[in-house]
């Protein structure tokens, strides 16, 4: 990984070192501002292009309590040259997603209980609906529990909108 794209990325996590939505948005400002670096296949990948296609104050985000990449602060800078930009962007990408609200309920393929809140467009629809997908498993249903065996075409997630179109309330 390029070195003065990692300086920068740190100047970015240093600014906030509590999670929050400042924090969330310095660092989307940040990848729209470094997209040269990024291929569309790497950014879609890991799932970065849907929240880079939104403006970030859309979005609700919370804290979570562990932040991989602050506690990245001190490798050395022979480990960022080694790093590739695929494992950056996952990490990047954990870190924002792991923001977005969730809902206490059991995942029905696995042993967690908390899904999130995303936007799904399926292959056979041409509107999207609000669905849940397990933060663990990625096992999706939509969000009134039906049962989800469509093919998916995209995954974003929800927004203040999209809540406020369902009346729903998220949990932070
Ligand atoms: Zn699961």
């Amino acid at each position: 990984m390029n070195l003065n794209l990692w300086t920068s990325f740190i100047e970015i996590v240093n600014l906030h070192d509590c999670k929050d939505e400042t924090y969330f948005k310095n660092i989307v400002a940040w990848l729209n501002r470094n997209t040269y670096y990024f291929s569309d296949d790497l950014l879609k990948r890991h799932r970065l292009d849907a929240l880079l296609a939104t403006d970030p104050a859309e979005y609700e985000v919370r804290s979570c309590g562990y932040s991989t990449l602050a506690n990245w602060k001190g490798i050395e800078e022979s480990g960022i040259k080694r790093m590739k930009l695929d494992t950056f962007l996952m990490l990047v990408s954990d870190d924002l997603w792991e923001m977005f609200p969730t809902k206490r309920q059991q995942c029905a393929h696995c042993d967690v209980d908390e899904m999130r809140y995303v936007v799904i467009r399926t292959e056979d629809q041409d509107r999207e609906e609000l669905a849940l997908e397990c933060i663990q498993c990625g096992d999706l249903e939509y969000w009134d529990g039906r049962e989800l065996q469509a093919n998916i075409q995209t995954i974003r997630p929800a927004t203040k909108s999209d809540r406020l179109d369902l009346r729903l309330r998220f949990k932070r």
